[in-house]
């Protein structure tokens, strides 16, 4: 994600530069993604947002359900007051979608089945080694931008160490349309310790499924439906549903991995830098924005030093911020009974209108203007 928007922002600014990518091709990966408007109104200055649109489900509302009875607990509306949508998709169509757009621009070049190894200091440049099946290739630009993930290997290189277990683990599955009840908009269920999300993806066709749950290290897919059987059934109908889970244990980045290295040529962006719960489905947005602000600062500043810097003093704050709300999720989402009979009643108090205030300094946030 972090990336392939990287090389568009780059691109509409008539800067060259070279996608590197580990996979041989860019194919069906992942699950669903939640984009949020924030997110949106940088794609909407790099491709085309009807397009996109229909690759994927136009959500208004994100509801909240009590996990045992399914009662609907709270609406949030999550479209922007500007028209700016939300929007739920498969990670592939996002990816086609951008890679077709990388792909009309001759200002990028994708290259993939490389696998980023060793990158050191040049005179002024970097060199980068570039491995692939056949041999390596050497690279030499001034500045390396890393996307590499949660998982970041060039942030390991660089000695940071890997991300950190949260002690969450996710089961993401996905229901052919007719097998259950597709939901309406984003659906979540909350419970003691666990949470449920579901949502539509291709174009409405298939439901996505993700269930939160401790990982204790027992858990397995088969027993996915007994652990949550004494839930909202209409849940239940689509865990029976699913053919096929995929465990993801959950992984997040210290907020104090520093981002910028090797003298100001290098620097870590989306995941890598800053890999979060996704309680809040904000880490392929937070991404996304990344790519904006850094090439904006790319643009403006004098020189890469003060580019950089530039560019971490303006995130710094609203990836802590955004950390902070996913931390507050995490309280609030696994309540145990009776505490959660507090917090329903709360949500169920306040109006609609002003529980998407609570997130409209996150889903109202512009990219920066040329
Ligand atoms: C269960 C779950 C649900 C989520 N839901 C949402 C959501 O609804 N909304 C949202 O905004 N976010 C969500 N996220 C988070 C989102 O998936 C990530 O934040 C996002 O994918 C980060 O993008 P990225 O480009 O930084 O990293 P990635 O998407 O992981 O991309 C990294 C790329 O780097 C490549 N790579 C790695 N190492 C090398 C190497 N050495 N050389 C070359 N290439 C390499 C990889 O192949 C990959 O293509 C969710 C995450 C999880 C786990």
């Amino acid at each position: 994600m972090a990336g392939l928007t990287m090389a568009l922002e780059l691109a509409r600014r008539d800067r060259p530069c070279i996608v590197v990518e580990r996979a041989p091709r860019l194919e069906e990966v992942g699950a669903g993604l939640q984009l949020s408007p924030n997110a949106l109104r940088v794609l909407a200055r790099l491709g085309d947002l009807d397009d996109l649109k229909a690759r994927g489900t136009v959500a208004e509302t994100v509801t909240l359900h009590a996990a045992r009875t399914g009662r609907a607990i709270a609406s949030v509306p999550v479209s922007s007051a500007d028209g700016t949508p939300y929007l739920s998709i498969h990670r592939a169509d996002l990816q086609a979608w951008l890679v077709r757009a990388a792909a009309a621009s001759s200002r990028i070049e994708l290259r993939l089945g490389r696998d980023i190894g060793a990158i050191a200091r040049d005179r002024s440049d970097l060199r980068v080694e570039a491995i692939r099946s056949g041999g390596t290739e050497i690279l030499q630009t001034p500045l390396v931008i890393a996307a590499d993930g949660v998982n970041s290997p060039t942030a390991q290189r660089l000695g940071l160490g890997g991300p950190a277990a949260t002690g969450a683990l996710a089961w993401r599955g996905r229901v052919a349309d007719g097998a259950a009840m597709p939901p309406a908009g984003i659906e979540a269920w909350l419970g003691p310790r666990r949470h449920a999300v579901a949502y539509p993806i291709a174009s409405g066709r298939e439901t996505n499924l993700v269930l939160i749950e401790p990982a204790d290290g027992s858990a397995n897919h088969a027993d996915l439906p007994a652990r949550f059987s004494k839930w909202d059934r209409r849940l239940g109908t689509m865990i029976a549903s699913v053919d096929g889970f995929t465990a993801w244990p959950l992984k997040a980045v210290p907020g104090a991995r520093p981002w910028r290295h090797l003298d100001n040529r290098l620097i870590l962006i989306g995941d890598a830098a800053h890999a979060m719960l996704p309680y809040a489905a904000q880490g392929a947005a937070m991404a996304i924005e990344d790519a904006a602000v850094l090439a904006a600062h790319l643009d403006r500043a004098a020189d890469l030093s003060n580019a950089l810097r530039g560019y971490e003093t303006e995130r710094r704050p609203r990836i802590d911020r955004v950390r902070s709300r996913v931390g507050f999720h995490r309280f609030v989402y696994h309540l145990p009974f009776p505490l959660s009979l507090g917090r329903n009643a709360v949500l169920a108090s306040r109006s609609a209108a002003s529980l998407a205030g609570d997130l409209a300094w996150l889903y109202d946030w512009r990219p920066p203007r040329d």
